[in-house]
């Protein structure tokens, strides 16, 4: 069995952006306060960190115990979708309506000053606050299943064999919109103390980048087979 809709491409995510572009209204909880300027609001901002990203941590109460797990994630408009097992507790505990807490993390470079107290990193983070729901209807989770690996690779699901209804059946899908929403960005040199400038010590921004490496062919790959186009030429900025 072969599901069909998520026939959307990169494209449908600016489009649907483009509409979307209101910004996100601060609340009690998403309210940065420790230097507030590096805090915005703004969408385009935080869905360019969110498509960028490949890894979110999910934090949430199971049992009455704090938890952070670190998972894999796909957005699709206003809404993030993470996918996983129906065994695992996390899944089980998300989709009690449980309140979650979700970050998204870019490290862009290490702050080098010349003092330790102003050493810092550049980077661009999200935070998300609200409730999943499970993704119950078949045709939706495959939809999907499709944005989480267009998210990881764009392409590939067009040319992978896709779930069947078992496997679709095994897997739990959940969405989360996004409403309650912020995101912090540093940018720049090391902010010193003005005396600290003349001292003999190196200081700037070290970038810092995810970069591919050659890919491995799987030892068990048919010859003949390329690599594709979006394997040899990956760039996580390329959303
Ligand atoms: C980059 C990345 C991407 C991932 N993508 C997915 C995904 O898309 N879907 C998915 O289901 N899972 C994904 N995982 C695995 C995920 O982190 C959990 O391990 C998984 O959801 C298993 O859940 P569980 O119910 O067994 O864990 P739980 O029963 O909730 O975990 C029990 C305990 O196991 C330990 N534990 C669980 N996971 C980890 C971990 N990752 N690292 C260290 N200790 C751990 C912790 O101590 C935890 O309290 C990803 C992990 C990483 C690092």
């Amino acid at each position: 069995m072969r599901f069909q809709p998520a026939a959307r491409g990169a494209g449908a995510n600016q489009l649907k952006d483009k509409l979307l572009m209101a910004d996100f209204v601060p609340t009690e909880r998403t309210q940065v306060r420790r230097l507030p300027k590096r805090g915005t609001y703004d969408r385009d901002t935080v869905y360019q960190i969110l498509d960028e990203g490949l890894v979110c941590h999910i934090g949430f109460v199971a049992d009455g115990k704090p938890v952070v797990i670190p998972t894999g994630y796909g957005r699709q408009g206003d809404t993030l979708y993470i996918h996983g097992s129906n065994a695992s507790r996390m899944f089980r505990t998300l989709g009690q309506s449980a309140d979650i807490c979700v970050t998204v993390t870019l490290v862009d470079g290490l702050v080098l000053a010349r003092s330790a107290f102003h050493h810092s990193m550049n980077y661009r983070s999200v935070v998300i606050f609200g409730k999943a729901k499970v993704v119950e209807d078949l045709a939706e989770k495959n939809a999907a299943l499709h944005v989480f690996t267009r998210h990881i690779a764009p392409g590939r699901w067009e040319e992978i064999r896709q779930p069947n209804e078992n496997e679709l059946r095994a897997t739990t899908v959940l969405a989360l919109p996004l409403q309650e929403v912020s995101a912090k960005v540093r940018t720049g040199p090391p902010l010193d103390d003005e005396e600290d400038y003349a001292l003999p010590v190196w200081a700037g921004v070290l970038p810092l980048h995810l970069t591919p490496e050659a890919p491995l062919a799987d030892d068990r790959l048919p010859k003949g087979i390329a690599i594709p186009e979006y394997v040899r030429n990956y760039d996580r900025g390329k959303r």
